[in-house]
């Protein structure tokens, strides 16, 4: 073992393979977080539960570890502010808070002129008929959105009058984009220009939740070149350290967006776990804690499919997958519609 403690905020499916990983670098984890039942307490070192504004619980769980990392982006900012006053948090508290305000992530990529889709904060005084501009539309909400929560399909805007929208929290509206395709870029940081950059992964959602994921994307070259120099472009800006996930639309006339930002690891890159030589979990791990950067190496063209809600059941049962079948299970305790259970990963 090294002498490394790292603390991982969020015990989902996320923190549980970033647990994995490090094990494997001989670095030790505790895991925190709100849900007694997590299932990133089946491997990590330490388990820590407690909310995430309690200032005790947390406080405990940072005197233990040397540096602290996290697996989802909705941490309230004064928390991660606190831990990085007493230990390391990387990726940075200030591009958490940037990224997980959809409207501050959209200026900010602009700002880079990098494509977005079309959109506008919508408040209490917004006037109605100027949004026709932008329908059809999704409205969401600006923070705390995850797998399509939080989203409202609108078709007009006397689809938006009516539903009564809850002002206690904000808004913004996008345009819908008319989708050929979606794809994401996982990228991993380590320090300035230093990056390990997994190629265009081709990703299909089901109600908004992402269903499968497949390398390689069948994408021009174009678009293939130009979605990996965005990425790099967003984490440099951002002196990112860690692994980030770009998600990107294409339009029907092959023009790219970028949707947004998740500064984690992500689902799309399960499949780096048996496709390359080295995941993005274990490069993020690498990148957090210093280790060395190995250049990545494509090991198989794969594609990942998440089992959601009782799908789970039937890998659960199967006695044995072929050779080139990898499943994995979360081993969340409770079976739930639209919850992603585990995923299968098959190299082709
Ligand atoms: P989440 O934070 O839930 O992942 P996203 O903004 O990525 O939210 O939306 C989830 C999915 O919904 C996208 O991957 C895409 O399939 C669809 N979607 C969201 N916004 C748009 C849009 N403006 N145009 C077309 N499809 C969209
Ligand atoms: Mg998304």
């Amino acid at each position: 073992m090294s002498d490394t403690t790292l603390g991982i905020i969020g015990g989902g499916q996320l923190g549980s393979m970033l647990a994995i990983a490090a094990k494997k670098l001989k670095i030790k984890t505790i895991v925190f977080c709100d849900d007694v039942d997590a299932p990133a307490q089946n491997f990590c070192n330490k388990f820590i539960s407690g909310n995430y504004d309690d200032k005790n619980r947390i406080i405990e769980f940072v005197n233990q570890v040397d540096l602290v990392t996290y697996e989802f982006e909705n941490i309230p900012f004064e928390t991660l502010n606190e831990i990085n006053k007493l230990k390391a948090v990387l990726p940075k508290p200030s591009v958490n808070r940037l990224i997980q305000h959809r409207l501050a992530e959209k200026d900010f990529i602009n700002k880079l002129n990098i494509r977005t889709t079309r959109y506008v904060s919508i408040d209490k005084k917004s006037d109605i008929d100027a949004l026709e501009d932008f329908l059809p539309g999704i409205l969401k909400t600006t923070t705390l959105g995850y797998d399509g929560k939080g989203q409202y399909p609108i078709n007009s805007s006397e689809e938006l009058n009516s539903l009564n929208i809850d002002f206690s929290k904000e808004y913004i509206l996008e345009k819908l984009v008319k989708l050929k395709k979606e794809i994401s870029i996982i990228i991993t940081r380590f320090s300035n220009n230093k990056y390990e950059i997994y190629e265009p992964i081709e990703n299909t959602h089901e109600d908004q939740i992402l269903k499968q994921s497949k390398i390689p994307a069948d994408i021009n070259e174009k678009i293939f070149n130009q979605s990996k120099e965005w990425a790099m472009l967003i984490a440099e800006e951002l002196k990112y350290i860690g692994t980030l996930c770009v998600e990107f639309f294409i339009d029907r006339n092959d023009n790219l967006y970028v949707n947004e930002v998740a500064p984690r690891v992500h689902n799309s890159g399960h499949l780096t776990i048996n496709a390359f030589n080295v995941s993005q979990f274990e490069n993020h791990v690498r990148a957090v804690c210093g280790l060395e950067q190995i250049p990545l190496k494509k090991i198989s063209n794969a594609k990942m499919i998440n089992l959601i809600g009782d799908q789970i059941s039937h890998y659960r049962n199967l006695p044995k997958l072929e050779n080139n079948e990898f499943f994995f299970d979360y081993l969340k305790k409770e079976i739930k519609e639209k919850r992603k259970m585990g995923h299968i990963t098959i190299l082709i």
